[in-house]
C-alpha cells in the first residue's frame, strides 16, 4: 500500500504501518509525554499502543488460516481504524470462508482468556500491572464481540454470508449480507450520532456502508463477467499511430474517431501507447512535437484468452483505461474500460 512502512514479517506476511498511523500514534505519545491532556499518560499510550498489536495478531488469525486453504497474503497494513490484511480473492467455499473469518475474533477471545490466566496468577498483587490486564481483557473481548456484529464486510458479516451461502447462491449470498450490513452501518451512525455522540462509530459505520457496496459491486461484476474471455469483447481492429507523429494530429484523430488511447507503432512493434489524458493538457509549443515524448512506455498487456475480470483487474490496479492485447508477440486487439463496461450493461439485461 502506498505510504506505509514495513516494520517486520511474520508467518511470511510483511507487517506495514500506514503512515496516518503512525502520526497518530506519534501524537499520542506527544499527548502522553508533554502531560498536555489530563487523563492522556504513558500508561494510555502504552495501552492504546497494545491495542494496535492486538489488531495484528486479530489479523495474521485471519492470515494464517487464509494461507492454510491455500491463498495468499500480500500484506497486513495498519490503519488508524484497524487492520487490512490484503489477500487474494477469499475461496467461495463457504466452510473456508466461515473459519477464515471466525479465526480473528477467536483470537481475541484466546488473548483474553490468557489475560484472565495471568490476572489469577496475580492474585490482586501489582495493582498496576492488575488494572493493565483488566483494560486489556475488556479491549479484547468489546473487539473480539464488535468484529463479530453481522454487518458485512465485517468479520460477523462474512460468517453470515458463509451461512447464507450454504443455502442460496453465492451473489444471492453477498447482495442479502451486504443489504444488512448496511442497515446495520446506518443504525450504528445514527447511534453513534444521537446516543453516544461518538464521531468514530460514525467513522466505522461509514467504512462498514462503503465496504459493503464496494465488495457486492465487485463480485456482482466477477459474477456477471465469469467465464467470458478478453478476445470475447476486445476490440479487433486497432487504430495506431506512429511514434513520429505529431500531437496536434493525434488529437485531431482522436476528436474525429472517438477513441480515447492509441497504441504506438513501430514498424510492427508496439512501443507505447499514448491517451487522450496524456495530450490534452500540453502547453502549446508542444503541440508540434512528436508523441513519442508524452507516451506511455511501461505497458501492461493483455492476452486473448485471459479472462475479463483478469484485464479488469489489471486495469484498477494501475489506473490505466485499456490494455493492448498480444498475442505470440502480435498486436491483435485492444481492451478498454468501456468496452468491459458496455460488456456488463449488456450481460445484465441478457435474459438467462
Ligand atoms: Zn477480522
Amino acid at each position: 500500500m502506498k505510504y506505509s512502512l514495513k516494520i517486520f514479517t511474520i508467518l511470511g506476511i510483511p507487517v506495514e504501518l500506514h503512515i496516518s498511523f503512525l502520526l497518530l500514534m506519534g501524537f499520542i505519545y506527544a499527548l502522553a509525554i508533554l502531560n498536555l491532556i489530563p487523563g492522556v499518560n504513558l500508561q494510555t499510550a502504552l495501552l492504546i499502543t497494545l491495542l494496535f498489536v492486538t489488531v495484528v495478531l486479530h489479523e495474521l488469525g485471519h492470515s494464517y488460516l487464509a494461507q492454510k486453504y491455500g491463498v495468499r497474503i500480500e500484506r497486513i497494513v495498519l490503519l488508524p481504524i484497524g487492520g487490512v490484511s490484503a489477500m487474494e480473492e477469499l475461496p467461495k467455499e463457504p466452510g473456508q470462508e466461515l473459519r477464515i473469518s471466525l479465526a480473528g475474533p477467536m483470537v481475541n477471545f484466546l488473548i483474553a482468556f490468557i489475560c484472565y490466566f495471568l490476572l489469577l496468577l496475580l492474585k490482586g498483587s501489582y495493582v498496576g500491572i492488575s488494572s493493565f490486564l483488566n483494560y486489556f481483557i475488556l479491549i479484547n473481548l468489546i473487539l473480539g464481540a464488535f468484529n463479530l456484529l453481522p454487518a458485512y464486510p465485517m468479520d460477523g458479516g462474512r460468517v453470515l454470508r458463509a451461512l447464507l451461502a450454504e443455502r442460496m447462491n453465492y451473489v444471492r449470498a453477498t447482495e442479502l449480507a451486504a443489504a444488512i450490513g448496511k442497515y446495520l452501518a446506518i443504525t450504528m451512525a445514527i447511534v453513534g450520532i444521537f446516543y453516544f455522540k461518538n464521531i468514530f462509530l460514525v467513522l466505522i459505520a461509514l467504512f462498514i456502508y462503503i465496504g459493503a457496496e464496494q465488495e457486492y459491486q465487485a463480485i456482482m461484476i466477477s459474477n456477471i463477467l465469469g467465464g467470458i474471455l478478453v478476445e470475447n469483447i476486445m476490440s479487433h481492429d486497432v487504430k495506431t499511430v506512429k511514434p513520429d507523429n505529431h500531437v496536434n494530429d493525434v488529437l485531431q484523430t482522436m476528436y474525429q474517431e472517438g477513441h480515447m488511447g492509441y497504441p504506438v507503432m513501430n514498424q510492427d512493434e508496439i512501443v507505447g501507447i499514448v491517451t487522450f489524458d496524456d495530450l490534452s493538457h500540453l502547453k502549446k509549443e508542444d503541440l508540434e512535437t512528436s508523441i513519442k515524448k508524452f507516451m506511455t512506455t511501461e505497458l501492461i498487456f493483455a492476452s486473448p484468452l485471459e479472462p475479463v475480470t483478469s484485464a479488469l483487474e489489471k486495469l484498477n490496479q494501475h489506473h490505466i483505461g485499456r490494455l493492448p492485447v498480444k498475442e505470440n508477440n502480435r498486436l491483435v486487439g485492444i481492451i478498454s474500460r468501456s468496452d468491459i463496461m458496455r460488456a456488463l450493461e449488456i450481460m445484465k439485461v441478457k435474459p438467462v
